[in-house]
């Protein structure tokens, strides 16, 4: 039996105690499976490379210390330097950061970027510090990793609960540590900064801006037409909510958005850029005026076209995926869909446009707010646009023909034009010594 096939047999006590790493692992043999994917390349890509854990003091506004640990795991560089986000959450921890950066491993390699995968975070409920707090944990957690982090080296950006403001911090602080005629080459490393400080035009959205794209490709191809479309959100962040914004001139209808404060729904549609104002002034949905709050249960039973989930990771499961009464699920977050979950979504004919395929805009914009710093440019917001389409529409295009061609799901066909790409350079370069 293949590897994957067992795993996914195990009794259910021990798929309870399954952790997000080992889910992706499960995912990425299912498709070596299936492209019988030579063993020592196997046992290389299942391994993360490097994996740091600092744990550093920071000082309150109380004036006592307070201790944090924080993450930064490196999966692969073969294709490229080591690139993810950082995210600030409770629930991160060294299981969930390696799983995140292997997903950036896969997401670059079918972006075709030049970049490997990384990811980092501190296990904080960020809500829980004052802004000064919040910089001084930043800054700290930046010098903790030092030249662990670096322009040609390792390159994070914004994630859940981070963002142009922390990458300032974090640049600032890295600028610090370097020699003072090093400092203006230096600013590539981090992406998703502030304008002024070197950031893109077109950085903020472009995680949502490549969903739409992603949508729009295959709405092309089924001759579906988005004009009259519904679609449900999970998570109204950065993700869900650039997504809906730049759904909504497509005449996409948002009818329920769930995120940490609850759940809201209106058949008539709620506005995304109303509903993201009222985000940002009161940090979530909840009591949203023009919209009925509903049972966090009842999201899931929504009748729509689309479901865009962009919070967390394990949100479509055994228990959620047979009730969803959408026709396509867009994956704006990473890993929102468990193994099992995926298995009924297949059997079930809804279509899905995979995580590290669907959210690939962020760091395809962090590849060209990488290469403005590199060669002192800046780029105009169409060129922007018009270069991430370019890029993640062939993306799209390799992924939807690698599933024809094995005759399988389209995430298992994501992580075969990601190997592929891999393996070519292995084949290559071989193994030192
Ligand atoms: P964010 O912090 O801006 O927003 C996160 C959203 O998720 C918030 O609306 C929050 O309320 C919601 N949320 C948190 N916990 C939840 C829960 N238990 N139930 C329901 N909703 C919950 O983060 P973001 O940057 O928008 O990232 C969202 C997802 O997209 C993450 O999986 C992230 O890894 C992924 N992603 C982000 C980027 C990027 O450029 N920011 C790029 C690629 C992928």
């Amino acid at each position: 039996m293949a590897r994957a096939e067992k795993e996914l047999k195990k009794d259910e006590k021990e798929q309870r105690r399954r952790t997000v790493y080992d889910s992706v692992r499960m995912q990425f043999n299912k498709a070596a499976d299936l492209m019988n994917l030579d063993e020592n390349l196997r046992k290389i890509l299942s391994q993360t490379q490097n994996e740091i854990v600092v744990h550093f003091p920071v000082k309150m506004d109380n004036g006592q210390i307070e201790m944090f640990t924080g993450y930064r795991v490196q999966h692969n560089n073969v294709l490229g330097p080591y690139k993810g986000g950082l995210r600030f959450h409770p629930n991160v921890d060294i299981d969930e950061v390696r799983a995140l950066a292997t997903w950036m491993t896969w997401k670059s390699a079918i972006a075709d970027i030049p970049f490997g995968g990384a990811k980092g975070g501190i296990q904080i409920d960020p809500s829980k510090y004052s802004m000064g707090e919040l910089e001084r944990i930043s800054r700290r957690f930046a010098f903790a990793l030092g030249n662990n982090i670096g322009p040609e080296y390792d390159i994070p950006a914004p994630d859940v609960n981070t963002n142009a403001q922390i990458m300032a911090w974090i640049l600032d602080t890295y600028l610090s540590m370097v020699p003072a005629n090093e400092r203006q080459r230096c600013i590539h490393v981090v992406t998703g900064k502030p304008i002024e400080s070197g950031g893109s035009l077109g950085r903020e959205k472009a995680t949502g801006q490549g969903v739409v794209y992603c949508i729009e490709e295959w709405a092309r191809d089924k001759n579906f037409d988005l004009s009259k479309a519904t679609y449900i959100v999970q998570g109204f962040g950065n993700v869900g909510s650039w997504t809906s914004k730049l759904l909504k001139p497509k005449g996409a209808k948002l009818l329920a958005v769930h995120d940490v404060t609850g759940a809201i729904y209106n058949e008539n549609g709620i506005d995304p850029d109303e509903l993201a104002e009222y985000v940002k002034k009161n940090k979530g949905v909840k009591g949203y005026p023009k919209a009925t709050p509903i049972d966090l249960e009842k999201f899931f039973e929504i009748e729509a076209d689309i479901f865009i989930p962009a919070a967390l990771e394990n949100q479509i499961t055994e228990e959620t995926a047979p009730k969803l009464k959408v026709k396509l699920i867009a994956e704006g977050a990473n890993g929102p869909t468990t193994p099992e979950g995926d298995i009924i979504l297949y059997k079930r004919g809804i279509d899905l446009i995979p995580d590290i395929l669907c959210n690939s805009g962020g760091v395809i914009v962090s590849y060209f707010e990488w290469l403005q710093n590199k060669r002192s440019e800046y780029w105009e917001l169409e060129e922007v646009d018009c270069k991430l389409k370019k890029k993640i529409i062939p993306a799209y295009r390799r992924v939807r023909d690698t599933a024809r061609e094995f005759n399988t799901d389209r995430r298992t066909a994501a992580y075969i034009v990601a190997i592929r790409r891999l393996e070519k350079v292995y084949q290559e370069r071989g193994i030192f010594p």
